[in-house]
């Protein structure tokens, strides 16, 4: 019956399309050519089963900040399972995931609690879950329910069905809707696209106005939460404007909303700084990590909140203000002590600002070499998020054709690296060309990836 799948069968490639689902690709070409199938990584490069060779440009999934092939994370892994595989969380501790915890309040400077799980989806989640019932326990008396939670238009937040509709990109959502109830988005401080020629400061105050718009026309009291990505990633790498972190901030304060910063991307060194919002100073209520904080070693997120939030939960035994809220494998002892040990990497390396400058230097590199380009907007990111938009001509800014824009990442990948693009099915969407390597990334390497970049930008049809 599984023919396809017999064990003596060694070609992987034709067991892989016969078997498993890509999910962002189609699969009817992969009858004349399968995927390929990765083998090993080493610092900024994998290799696949043919020993073919490629420049990792967007570490994995955005997630692999250390570099791939680090010993010592495997040799933690491996100690701690013979330790102690498995423990759950839900009432009682184990030492890695206590470690963990109390490091990532350190780096954040503040006082609060961490609760695990496993993925980004997961972290977003919970939080939506925590700030819903923070607001339940603290209205007063007659008081309707606090349960909208509002984001950003291209936010993504995951995909399971709460995360997905606080994602706010179309082309994630359509055929999966209706998605869940109370979800709302506002324009984010897309400069580039929606600037109009105004001052930033000027349009920075429309954007925030906006926001503050929607809240009154919504009820306030009907507000639970705002979810913003200090620099939004997936949805075409747009930086905040001057400003706009403190303004959403006050407007939150002055309603009495919380704040959730998504920093599954932009934690952990790969803006430069240990966490993304620490360019802009501006702190949340809850914070949520996950891929670079075990630099994808291992399934783990975090969801961190501030003390005043834990403080609505804290009550004596035999009442439910209790989070209610269950994960089986969330802070497993395998995965937090991977984490901490790739912390501790990032901390050693100083990869945080070697991020910063390598950042700076890619950036520069391809911004001399491409702004001049007919068919580049612009070209934009903070340490090592970078994101290069294209467009059929620089007055009108209309998006360059997918298929054209595809053609980018095709030929890189014939040249053995490997980028991204923020991938959309949708005619007149943004389209932005991503790189974000390994913080590991060389000189040497950094020049080789914005050649390429630059010549596939000048190859295009
Ligand atoms: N938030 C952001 C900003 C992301 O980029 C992602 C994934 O790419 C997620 C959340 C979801 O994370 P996961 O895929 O681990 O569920």
């Amino acid at each position: 019956m599984f023919a396809s799948l017999s064990p003596e069968k060694t070609d992987l490639s034709k067991m892989d399309a016969a078997s498993l689902w890509h999910s962002l690709v189609q699969h009817k070409p992969f009858s004349q050519k399968p995927p390929k199938c990765m083998a090993r990584g080493v610092g900024c490069h994998v290799t696949d089963t043919e020993g073919v060779e490629y420049f990792d440009g967007v570490s994995g999934l955005w997630c692999v900040n250390v570099g791939y092939g680090r010993q010592e994370l495997a040799e933690v892994a491996y100690g701690q399972m013979v330790d102690l595989a498995y423990f759950p969380l839900t009432s009682m501790g184990h030492e890695p995931g206590i470690r963990l915890a109390h490091k990532l309040l350190e780096l954040l400077g503040y006082e609060g609690k961490v609760f695990f799980s496993t993925s980004g989806s997961e972290a977003n989640e919970t939080a939506f879950k925590i700030a819903r019932q923070y607001h339940a326990q603290t209205a007063t008396a007659g008081s309707g329910p606090r349960y909208k939670i509002i984001s950003r238009y291209r936010g993504y937040h995951g995909h399971t069905m709460g995360a997905l509709s606080a994602t706010a990109q179309a082309e994630r959502k359509l055929k999966y809707e209706p998605l869940v109830p109370g979800f709302l988005h506002v324009s984010p401080p897309y400069y580039y696209r929606f600037g109009d020629g105004q001052p930033e400061d000027v349009y920075n105050a429309a954007c925030l106005r906006e926001l503050e718009q929607t809240i009154r026309y919504e009820g306030a009291e009907s507000v639970a939460a705002v979810i913003v990505e200090p620099i939004i990633s997936g949805g075409g790498v747009i930086p905040p404007t001057e400003g706009y972190l403190r303004g959403v901030r006050e407007i939150c304060d002055r309603t009495g909303i919380l704040l959730i910063y998504d920093e599954v991307v932009n934690g952990f060194g790969r803006t430069g700084k240990m966490f993304g919002y620490q360019h802009w100073g501006v702190e949340p209520d809850i914070i949520n990590f996950a891929k670079g904080l075990t630099s994808g070693y291992m399934p783990l997120s975090a969801t961190v909140v501030k003390q005043h939030v834990f403080a609505a939960f804290l009550d004596e035994p035999g009442t439910d203000s209790h989070f209610r809220h269950i994960t089986t494998y969330g802070g497993s002892p395998v995965c937090t002590a991977v984490g901490l040990r790739s912390i501790e990497i990032l901390e050693r390396e100083n990869l945080c600002e070697r991020a910063a400058e390598m950042g700076e230097y890619l950036l520069d590199k391809l911004q001399q070499r491409l702004l001049d380009h007919p068919n580049v907007g612009d070209i934009r990111g903070q340490g090592l998020l970078l994101g290069i938009e294209l467009v059929k001509d620089k007055a009108s800014k209309t998006p360059l054709e997918s298929d054209i824009v595809a053609s980018v990442p095709r030929y890189c990948m014939d040249k053995q690296i490997i980028i991204g693009r923020n991938t959309n099915t949708i005619p007149g969407f943004t389209n932005v060309l991503i790189m974000a390597p390994p913080l590991v990334i060389s000189r040497e390497e950094a020049d080789q990836l914005a050649d390429t970049v630059c010549e596939a930008v000048f190859a295009m049809p």
